[in-house]
């Protein structure tokens, strides 16, 4: 009989702090540029240079432990793991390991059934990014850039508590959006600011000890984790099931080929040698300096979504979708604090915006029409300047180029068809030229009223006021 197998999943994720400059010298963090000009003595490991703590990485880093619920350490340091690598100057990465600046947190997280669950954190420490290789395979060479090295990354280490890729792919986007909402990171995955390794390891169920894990690198996407998941589960089930025996190592994933290969075996964990950075003096986090950072911490989603209730009487449903996003939350205040029309900008949002966004497969965070000019469209259709088929067509604009919808259908003349008169005319004639539908209509067939508001609004260019469409049309109908 087939056993049952639990999977075990630990991770371990790396962020790029949003900081201006990096960890411990002034250079910009500024992504690209030619190599190597984002660089100074102290990010290429100069001899004689000296790192200084850039404050912003420490109070970004205590911002996300004490939004997932962690012990601030007041009092840690910095230690220097050694390893020899191109890409690593100083030949030692300088990170956090006796006393890392965020301990024993935890993030709730909500899957699809309704199910809760925390999963917990063991600790997030602070530590310096390395440069990149570029391998040459033409030219048979390979370069160094250094502009990556020391950037700020916060990595935050969790328990062995999840048990599955939805359970993952949930913890995950919980702790982007409440790191995105902090500012501490715009956590892009697929442009390497949030980088993901997946620890795991499989056992049969009712098992009290855990299996044998192997970490899985190269994951830059949700859906390359979730896939490297599912591949990872069944090929440690197999050796297990052969009778073999699953090796701790380094795995890196291979999306294309959907498949994942050895980088480095790590049968014991590697000695890296650290001892505690004499570069650097301990940090302290004085209460004083403490309670300053509580009190910068923003309204994180939780907090919003009672507040959307409260302040501005929106359906849960709405609320939910909104706050999903920073983004679409920003849009949502800003657009709000303009037109005072809380449930149209979320009409507009959760309908046209959501819309185009699918269409073309982007992300909220790529949004780029302004606040005003939604405002602008939500005035111009309260004040029956346009209509709602209009409306939309001037949205796709505003959402494509920003446009000022005001200016736009001045130009284009889109301003909504009120004058009576020339309505009346217009009705008239479609009345005349369809002398079916108004015999359908008088037997008793509804829908033919509907066939002639719209041959109205089409003879009208699609700018007919459609409430004065559908009176007069009633008018001249039963007065027939
Ligand atoms: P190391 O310091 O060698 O990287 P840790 O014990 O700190 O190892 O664990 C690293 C990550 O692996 C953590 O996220 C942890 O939750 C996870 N982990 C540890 N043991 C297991 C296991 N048996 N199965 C799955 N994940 C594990
Ligand atoms: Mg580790
Ligand atoms: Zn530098």
């Amino acid at each position: 009989m087939a056993k049952n197998y639990e999977t075990v999943i630990g991770l371990e994720v790396h962020v790029e702090l949003a900081t201006k400059t990096k960890i411990f010298c002034g250079c910009t963090t500024e992504f690209g540029g030619a190599p190597n000009t984002h660089t100074c003595p102290v990010c290429t490991g100069q001899p004689g240079s000296l790192p200084v703590l850039n404050k912003q990485v420490v109070e970004y880093a205590a911002a996300v432990g004490l939004a997932t619920n962690c012990t601030i350490t007041q009092d840690c340091k910095f230690d220097r793991k050694n390893y020899f690598y191109p890409d690593n100057p100083q030949n030692y990465q300088i990170s956090q390991l006796y006393l890392p600046i965020c301990r024993d947190g935890h993030v709730d997280i909500e899957l699809e059934d309704g199910t809760k669950k925390a999963v917990r954190i063991h600790e997030i420490h602070m530590e310096e990014d390395a440069g990149k290789l570029v391998h040459d395979d033409w030219e048979d060479v390979s370069y160094v850039d250094y502009n990556r090295s020391g950037v700020p990354l916060i990595e935050i280490v969790s328990e062995p508590d999840m048990r599955s890729a939805e359970e993952v792919i949930a913890y995950l986007e919980k702790l982007r959006l409440t790191i995105q909402y902090l500012g501490a990171s715009d956590c892009k995955l697929n442009e390497g600011s949030m980088r993901a390794d997946v620890n795991l390891s499989v056992r049969e169920v009712g098992a009290s000890e855990f299996g044998t894990r192997t970490e899985m690198k190269n994951l830059n996407s949700f859906r390359a984790i979730a896939r490297a998941i599912e591949n990872e589960r069944a090929r440690q089930i197999d050796i297990i099931e052969s009778g073999g025996k699953v090796v701790q190592e380094t795995r890196r994933w291979d999306d294309n080929k959907e498949y994942s290969y050895a980088m480095r075996s790590k049968e014991d964990a590697q000695d890296y040698r650290y001892f505690p950075d004499p570069d650097l003096v301990p940090v302290h986090i004085s209460d004083e300096w403490l309670e300053e950072i509580k009190s910068r911490q923003p309204e994180l989603k939780p907090e919003k979504m009672v507040r959307y209730k409260e302040e501005f009487g929106l359906p849960d449903y709405d609320i939910g979708i909104i706050t999903d996003h920073k983004k679409l939350a920003d849009i949502f205040e800003e657009t709000t604090a303009i037109c005072n029309n809380p449930k149209k900008v979320s009409n507009w949002l959760m309908g046209e915006t959501m819309r185009i966004m699918k269409e073309k497969n982007e992300d909220p965070e790529n949004i780029n029409f302004s606040p005003a000019n939604l405002a602008e469209l939500i005035e111009m259709v309260d004040k029956g300047e346009i209509n709602g088929k209009v409306a939309k067509e001037v949205f796709t604009h505003v959402y494509e180029d920003n446009i000022e919808p005001k200016k736009y259908v001045e130009e284009k003349g889109l301003k909504m068809d009120d004058n009576a008169d020339d309505l009346r005319k217009t009705v008239e004639e479609i009345v005349s030229a369809n002398p079916k539908s108004v015999e359908d209509f008088k037997s008793g067939k509804k829908q033919a009223m509907g066939f002639l508001v719209g041959q109205v609004m089409r003879a009208s260019g699609g700018k007919a006021n459609p409430q004065m469409v559908n009176q007069l049309l009633s008018e001249i109908l039963l007065n027939m």
